[in-house]
């Protein structure tokens, strides 16, 4: 089955149990990570799905190049996507408002944002999906809908992304949308981008080969793991200080 051999060379290399809350990066605790400390009591808490390194297999590209990914493998990733959105923030579907990390684009807004994929995903797992509240003005991150940023006062927010590389861009998203007035920010992340670390990548692939399933059972395994691993860690360390 092609199908399923490259769903599994391309995406399933699992977040590591041990790995920094904030960003996934591995880590010899379940502390954050050095580069993550400034985001306790700004992050409440994240989802990750996968690591990914390497230009061609990361799905980072998967969601910009329509026609070069199967369409199988890619709805089988945008369910997986939408089912780890529910397990991890279900219980705050009632007033949680999701948004898409804005696209640096030339163009104000592109008519196949890539975002919206993912987004579609977590809509159907019945969270509420915000749309272009915010954009890039330069390098700057902005509000762009008045009225959403509004709608999302006192609630909490969380931010869809394909790929974190360093945790810099959702990290000062997530600021912004604090100082906007959201009660909590959590993220829900596609991938998280570990090229050029070889510790990391080594680890994540040891990680692979130690999971006991076989790949044409690795998306059972992932629901049969969220709960238990990355997906539903909540900070409690630095970022509760910052809850009264
Ligand atoms: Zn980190």
């Amino acid at each position: 089955m092609p199908l399923r051999s490259s769903w599994a060379d391309l995406f399933f290399y699992p977040i590591l149990p041990m790995s920094c809350p904030a960003c996934a990066l591995p880590t010899a605790g379940s502390a954050m990570c050095q580069g993550c400390r400034h985001l306790g009591g700004v992050v409440r808490s994240a989802a990750y799905l996968s690591y990914t390194w390497g230009r061609s297999k990361s799905p980072a590209y998967l969601f910009k190049n329509r026609g070069a990914f199967d369409n199988d493998l890619r709805s089988a990733v945008l369910k997986l996507f939408g089912q780890m959105a529910r397990f991890t923030f279900g219980a705050l579907s009632d007033d949680a408002i999701v948004i898409g990390a804005p696209p640096r684009t030339t163009k104000k807004w592109g008519k196949d944002d890539h975002l919206d994929d993912l987004l579609c995903a977590v809509e159907q797992e019945n969270l509420t999906v915000l749309r272009k509240v915010l954009a890039y003005e330069g390098d700057e991150i902005r509000v762009a809908d008045t009225h959403a940023i509004q709608e999302m006062r006192g609630k909490p927010v969380i931010i869809v992304d394909n790929t974190v590389v360093t945790g810099e861009t959702v990290g000062s998203i997530a600021g912004l949308l604090r100082s906007q007035g959201a009660s909590e920010v959590h993220l829900c992340i596609m991938s998280r981008y570990i090229d050029g670390m070889p510790d990391a990548i080594e680890a994540a692939q040891v990680y692979r080969r130690e999971i006991p399933v076989r790949i044409e059972n690795l998306d059972e395994w992932y629901l049969a793991n969220w709960g238990g691993i990355g997906p539903t860690t909540s900070f409690d360390t630095v970022g509760s200080s910052d809850e009264h």
